[in-house]
């Protein structure tokens, strides 16, 4: 569900990227079951958690498709990279035809001390200019992109930004645990042999 689905990302574009379960190859998981941006409604309501809009405004169907086609690319090329893998040329470019629509439609907005691009609030595009944004952002910044983890979990191929240098999965309490649990398993079974 979108208001519960696990924010643990630590950044927007990666979040989009988990709200959905992946395969070792990057492929949607049990998506009747773990995939949040199904239809219009839960893509809204997902926005609307983040703060991206302002009203539960019906995205259309285009902008569905538009949306879960960028998820696909970001959560592609971040997993080639937490891999040390160079992103393939097509998920880039899906991230930067995204790009170039969010800056063409933007306006520079003032805050305390910086300015930052910003879309109107209640226009459903804004999770998408504003997750193409926030992915090239994290594709500029040399350190946190060396950051960018993706979860050893069975089943699970969520990404997250590594900032201790100390977190494996992407929580202790989900595939932390079961990997715990698994290898406690196997040590009582071994000295059962
Ligand atoms: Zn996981």
């Amino acid at each position: 569900m979108p208001e519960t689905i696990h924010l643990w990302g630590e950044a927007l574009c990666l979040d989009y990227a988990n709200t959905v379960d992946w395969s070792p190859d990057d492929e949607h998981l049990h998506p009747e079951q773990t995939d949040v941006l199904r239809t219009p409604d839960t893509l809204g309501r997902w926005g609307q958690r983040l703060d991206l809009l302002s009203d539960a405004t019906l995205a259309s169907a285009d902008e569905l498709c538009h949306a879960r086609v960028l998820r696909d690319a970001v959560h592609c090329l971040f997993s080639s990279i937490s891999r040390d893998k160079a992103p393939s040329k097509k998920d880039l470019e899906v991230l930067m035809s995204n790009y170039t629509q969010a800056v063409k439609h933007a306006s520079l907005l003032a805050g305390e001390n910086f300015y930052m691009l910003d879309w109107l609030a209640h226009d459903p595009r804004r999770i998408r200019y504003a997750v193409a944004t926030d992915a090239v952002a994290l594709l500029a910044d040399p350190r946190r992109l060396a950051r960018v983890s993706r979860c050893p979990g069975r089943g699970c191929g969520w990404l997250f930004l590594n900032t201790s240098g100390r977190r494996r999965w992407c929580s202790m309490t989900t595939c932390g645990s079961r990997d715990k649990m698994r290898r406690l398993h196997q040590r009582r079974t071994q000295h059962t042999d």
